[in-house]
């Protein structure tokens, strides 16, 4: 007898319905002379991530948000890239801004993050939102969590009580991601390289997600029956197609819903950046009518 096949929770779709929904907030400011403004530095030669950011810059530019691409030399001091993003603090007609990470070794990455205005800090990392995530406070949130969330949510998935583990513990991740499940009700374990007998804590995971950067690691084996998992991993295999952190194959298998890759959290995570965007023009753009 065929294991009947897990439900495919489509990332496409529902990115291009919050596309939409980011497309008309935009022409509305942009009607009361206010075009959204994102700005994305990318510092240096990594191919991947001169990827990353054009599809960001097309995604806005779709949106009707405008693009401000600053393409800046490996060899740039710290001092001139804090100059060139204090400079994007203050002008007025961007409200996002986003440093492509990674970057040079030279350059310290966090001193770069604080440096940007937490209201334009549309990757949620500054402190002042992860602070704002952990006290539950209002605050831009990190992408990728925030688009493995609005899957969940549009997936009328429960989560109060639900028991959630989270396989991947990093900063952009992981942690925001274990406190947005919290604040939703779920039950928390969060997982690291170092946790024992893995297979342990996600048999008990009614929602599963994984985070931990490790080609298809977790196989249907692994998975407690009729779980819910989402896969945030991305990899490019050798014959140059994609796959994520979980085995699909034998996990739609056993669990109830999947993401794929490609097709899954990936474009959210674009979607969310351009919501983040919107929601931080509309902040500050109400901000300086009440000052003007
Ligand atoms: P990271 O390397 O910063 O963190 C990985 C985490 O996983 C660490 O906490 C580590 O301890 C944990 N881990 C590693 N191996 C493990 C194991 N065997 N068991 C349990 N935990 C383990 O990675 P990251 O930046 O959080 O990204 C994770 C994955 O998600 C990568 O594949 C990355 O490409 C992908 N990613 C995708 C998107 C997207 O838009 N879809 C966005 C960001 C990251």
């Amino acid at each position: 007898m065929t294991q009947p096949i897990a439900r495919r929770i489509d990332g496409i779709r529902l990115a291009q319905a919050i596309r939409a929904e980011v497309a008309q907030r935009a022409a509305t400011l942009t009607a009361s002379g206010h075009q959204p403004g994102l700005a994305v530095l990318l510092v240096g030669n990594v191919a991947a991530s001169a990827v990353y950011v054009r599809n960001k810059v097309k995604a806005c530019e779709e949106a009707g948000i405008r693009s401000i691409l600053e393409r800046l030399p490996e060899d740039i001091t710290q001092a001139d890239l804090l100059q060139r993003v204090e400079a994007l603090n203050q002008a007025p007609d961007v409200h996002g801004i986003l440093v492509q990470l990674p970057l040079p070794p030279h350059i310290d990455a966090h001193t770069v993050i604080e440096s940007i205005a937490a209201a334009k800090d549309v990757d949620g990392f500054h402190v002042a939102n992860a602070g704002a995530l952990m006290t539950g406070r209002p605050g831009l949130r990190p992408c990728t969590p925030s688009g493995v969330m609005a899957m969940l949510e549009h997936e009328t998935i429960p989560l109060r009580g639900a028991e959630a583990v989270v396989i991947g513990a990093s900063n952009i991740v992981g942690k925001p991601m274990a406190l947005l499940l919290q604040a939703a009700g779920a039950t928390v374990t969060i997982c690291n390289s170092k946790t024992r007998d893995l297979s342990a804590q996600t048999r008990r995971a009614d929602v599963l997600v994984v985070a931990a950067g490790k080609p298809k690691m977790i196989h249907g084996d692994m998975v407690k029956p009729g779980a819910v998992v989402i896969d945030v991993g991305i990899h490019r295999q050798t014959d140059g197609t994609l796959c994520g952190d979980v085995d699909y194959e034998s996990v739609s298998r056993v669990a109830s819903a999947i993401s794929p890759v490609p097709g899954g959290v990936g474009p959210m995570t674009i979607a969310m950046l351009l919501m983040n965007t919107i929601e931080a023009s509309e902040q500050q753009i109400k901000h300086e009518n009440r000052h003007a």
